[in-house]
């Protein structure tokens, strides 16, 4: 049977200091999370495997993570952060490289106050020396960021990115526009990829439904394609509007219609390839 993948989830122990972006209407995130917890949550729905996302930006936190990883038998992998725009980060990298469970970088662009973070000179640099190591870089970024992603993406042709949370359309307003052309350009590019997943907290909190997600995820799947989706929990983060379970059961209900290839490789073949999980 095809394996399936949880290609974006979080750890932590939670400190007020150490999560200033757990804002309180997120009490419920005011907790620790960790692998015992998670390992009950993907055992219901039954997923093999899941990639741990970095939620702080340090290096750290990345160690940390990757310990975790080390530790468990159903982390694969990790996408972590690391000083991407610092002159320090091609020797930060050469260490990081060595060990097999790091599988992406990701920097917390959507909180960076330059709108224009992404194509500025430093950072692209140190995306530049991603090359070869066959790491993928997680792009986190709202709907407004979508045609500077456009941008940053073309000067690096042969990197792999992963578009985060369907690069986070206004759900909760009902708005498409500007979000699905900007969406569709950046899918023309082959070489990025996209997460399903994050999706009820940009809608209604309370609504409980996949309904008025259906909209968004099929615009996606039409840009992407199966071959370039994958499901991600959010998990602890989608806490806040729905359970691990449900949010499974709600991405099986709206990619329903797919074929039962196209069902496997959104469930777990797009991230086996993508983070190289085999490895
Ligand atoms: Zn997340």
């Amino acid at each position: 049977m095809a394996q399936k993948i949880d290609a974006h989830h979080h750890f932590w122990k939670y400190t007020p200091e150490g999560y200033g972006w757990i804002v309180d209407r997120m009490s419920r995130l005011r907790h620790d999370f960790l692998p015992a917890d998670l390992e009950k949550e993907i055992g219901s729905a039954g997923i093999d495997g899941v990639v741990t996302v970095q939620a702080r930006q340090s290096l750290i936190e990345t160690a940390w993570l990757l310990l975790l990883a080390e530790k468990s038998t159903f982390v694969r992998g990790v996408v972590g952060w690391a000083p991407i725009a610092e002159e320090r980060f091609p020797a930060d990298l050469e260490v990081l490289r060595e060990n097999k469970k790091l599988k992406g970088l990701r920097h917390v662009i959507q909180d960076e106050p330059d709108e224009s973070y992404m194509i500025r000179a430093d950072f692209n640099r140190g995306i530049a020396a991603l090359k070869n190591s066959g790491l993928a870089y997680d792009i986190l970024i709202y709907e407004k960021h979508l045609s500077t992603a456009t941008r940053f993406v073309d000067r690096h042709p042969n990197q792999i990115f992963v578009l985060d949370h369907m690069g986070k359309p206004r759900i909760r307003e009902g708005i498409l526009e500007p979000w699905r052309n900007n969406l569709s350009e950046l899918a023309r590019r082959e070489n990025v990829y996209c997460k399903l997943s994050g999706l009820v907290t940009e809608a209604d909190w309370k609504a409980g439904s996949g309904a008025e997600l259906r909209a968004y995820v099929e615009i996606a799947l039409a840009a992407f394609g199966p071959q370039r989706m994958m499901f991600g929990s959010d998990w602890p983060v989608c806490l806040l509007a729905t359970t691990y379970a449900d949010w499974f059961a709600t991405v099986s209900q709206l990619i329903s219609a797919l074929s039962a290839a196209e069902k496997d490789q959104i469930f777990g073949g797009t991230a086996i390839e993508v983070y190289r999980l085999h490895n």
